[in-house]
């Protein structure tokens, strides 16, 4: 049993508990965990939880059938977030460790980095001590290779994590890592993990070949329970009798054992399998079960590699998987974790040689993003998948809500959507750009869009006489709605709203359902009757991210997309009345090889038939050609405006 004491719990408040739990035979030992203090007690008497909870200074209690307390999934229901420098593993995103199994050379380990950086790696792996099964082979360069790793992570602004093997070298190695990695062979020498947690950094541990869920789950315990506040778990194969592969990568271990914590799980398929052509369909696999990231080994020349070459990819292999992984991850509704491109310089306040720099330049303290809607509304998802979890949220009730509030400054960003691949634009959206003139995109965001049904606990979907939703979740799930004729539709201004209203109306809403996303079904304790009624599961929005113009200064961007070299960008324009003049607009991009993504036009409001077209452009690489094009735009049309040149999802 856990039991969650206060932050301002006084002593003499703690003595009663510990008094009480004494009393009925229990045993309890107090300790830190992330920021809580919790009492673990344990002993053979039941006790009333009720009673206990009632006791002053007690903010809640769990009872653990586990014996992994700390680690499991009833001490803490939401998912951990683990924090390695700028890098965030766990939660809404997938996170991808990459770099070679041993650091070589100097030269070696700098290449190999620069490599899987430019490819979207963001924590680089590699080994300066390395557990060999033979003796005689490759041992690693041990201290000297690990200075070489952060040279080399501090030279492209990545994090690094390696293996510890000892407890007498991790002393040596604590401040030349940023995360400890705890190796397959060595997930139960209890010893080393104590010393390790006692040290109090990030840990990546490997699950052991032959370890049970349960085994590495108490592994993880020890770690905790000793110290150390943010662990992540790694399956990496497990010795079965199969031969063909190196290991048996353990996919089902992963739902498994997310179910059973909360700690975040990532996946090796490169020592799981072993060889090199088999790792990226497996990555895939790993991602579409529901890991929260990959630690893949890449190679800048495998075939000379001292360490398992054959398993290791080729650069442009990686380069391609992260190409896929990109594409793939908005199906599983999450966000590829980003670091933004290049490397500032130390003092700068960016990516740069510690762990304070780097939480700095990335967090933005205590500013808030704007997006419309509730708790659980689609956009708050697509904030949290490029802002994270911790970000301030300035829910309002309305699109122009978030313009806005971005352009009053209670909001530094706002996230709106503007177009949906079943449902199309978002009109009333591309409008507002008019009115806010002042207000630049800064950023794109692609989401799956999965819509549910969903109504009272005591709701069954044969009593539904009427359905809340946002006209857009109304067109996205026709062809479901068209099978309910009878049902009445009724329009509310976003999805989380109409989930609200029957969470409040309670019985007096017994006959109404919603659709909305299964979040807000969760933040309202709505009943899910039917999930994914979208009319294709090909789904997505896209979310843009707005922010005010700085005249004359640096255009505010998303932390995660700073540097990163804007390759699309929106622009609006009316033209004459008279024949070919859009086509001698369009002749203009055609003529300078830029490529157009989207063409729309909408009424101008107080001009019956008269129409501004929005335009998406890719920004070819050479910019000169871009301003061209630009300047020639305006020349031929009228009432340009341009939106905004970001990052496109
Ligand atoms: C490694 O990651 O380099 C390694 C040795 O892995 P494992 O401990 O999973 O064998
Ligand atoms: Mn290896």
């Amino acid at each position: 049993m856990i039991v969650v004491l206060a932050k301002d719990i006084s002593p003499h408040d703690k003595d009663i508990v510990r008094s009480f739990l004494k009393d009925h035979g229990h045993d309890a030992r107090e300790q830190a965990f992330g920021d809580d203090i919790l009492l673990s007690s344990s002993g053979k008497a039941p006790i009333d939880i009720h009673e206990l909870s009632l006791l002053p200074g007690i903010e809640r209690v769990a009872a653990v059938s586990k014996p992994y307390e700390l680690a499991s999934r009833e001490t803490k229901s939401e998912d951990s977030i683990v924090s390695v420098g700028p890098v965030k593993i766990g939660g809404a995103r997938i996170t991808v460790i990459a770099g070679p199994c041993a650091v070589e050379s100097r030269q070696q380990i700098h290449e190999i980095a620069a490599l899987v950086r430019e490819s979207g790696a963001v924590i680089l792996r590699g080994g300066a001590f390395k557990p060999r099964t033979s003796p005689y082979a490759f041992q690693g360069l041990g201290l000297k290779g690990l200075e070489y790793m952060k040279e080399a992570g501090e030279a492209c602004g990545m994090p690094i994590v390696t293996e510890v093997i000892s407890a007498e070298s991790a002393v040596l190695m604590k401040d030349l890592t940023d995360m400890f990695q705890i190796g397959a062979r060595n997930m139960q020498n209890f010893d080393l993990l104590r010393k390790i947690a006692a040290l109090g950094k990030p840990v990546l541990l490997k699950r052991g070949p032959s370890a049970t869920m349960e085994e590495w789950l108490l592994s993880a315990e020890y770690l905790l329970s000793g110290g150390t506040k943010d662990v992540v778990l790694c399956e990496r194969g497990i010795r079965t009798f199969e031969t063909y592969t190196r290991n048996t990568l353990d996919i089902s271990a992963i739902p498994v054992v997310k179910g059973l914590s909360h700690l975040p799980v990532i996946v090796d398929p490169s020592h799981a399998i072993g060889i090199r052509s088999h790792v990226s369909p497996a990555s895939l696999a790993a991602v579409a079960v529901g890991a929260d990231g990959l630690a893949i080994e890449v190679h800048n020349d495998p075939d000379k590699a001292l360490s398992d070459g054959p398993q290791s990819l080729y650069p442009e292999q990686f380069e391609k998987l992260m190409r896929d992984i990109e594409a793939f991850v908005p199906v599983v509704g999450k966000e590829l974790m980003r670091l933004p491109k290049g490397r500032k310089k130390d003092g700068e306040g960016g990516v740069g040689k510690d762990s304070d720099a780097w939480s700095t330049a990335f967090s933005l303290v205590g500013e808030k993003i704007a997006f419309s809607g509730r708790s659980g509304a689609f956009a708050e998802r697509a904030l949290i998948n490029a802002f994270g979890e911790e970000t301030p949220r300035l829910p309002v009730q309305t699109f122009a809500g978030v313009f806005d509030a971005v352009l009053d400054g209670s909001a530094l960003f706002g996230v709106i959507p503007i177009e949906n691949s079943l449902a199309g634009s978002v009109h009333e959206n591309y409008d507002l750009f008019l009115r806010y003139p002042d207000i630049a995109i800064v950023g794109e965001i692609k989401l799956r869009i999965v819509h549910c049904l969903m109504a009272s606990e005591k709701t069954s979907i044969e009593q539904i006489k009427s359905v809340r939703s946002h006209p857009q979740g109304f067109a996205q799930c026709r062809e479901f709605l068209d099978k309910h004729p009878d049902w009445n539709l009724e329009i509310w201004s976003t999805t989380a709203d109409a989930v609200q209203s029957i969470a409040k109306a309670g019985d007096a809403a017994l006959t109404v359902a919603a659709i909305a996303s299964e979040a807000a079904a969760k933040a309202h304790k709505l009943k899910i009757l039917k999930a994914g009624i979208e009319n294709n599961p090909q789904n997505y929005t896209r979310f843009v991210i707005i922010s005010r113009k700085q005249d004359g200064e640096k255009q505010f961007v998303p932390p995660a997309l700073e540097g990163a070299e804007p390759d699309k960008a929106s622009l609006v324009f009316s033209v004459k009345h008279e024949p070919g003049s859009l086509i001698r607009c369009l002749q203009i991009l055609s003529g300078e090889g830029i490529n157009l993504s989207k063409l729309e036009s909408r009424p101008i409001l107080g001009q019956p038939w008269n129409y501004m077209f929005y335009i998406d452009v890719s920004i070819p690489r050479e910019k000169l050609i871009f301003e061209r094009a630009l300047q020639q735009l305006k020349t031929h049309s009228d009432n340009f405006h341009f939106l905004g040149a970001y990052r496109g999802a």
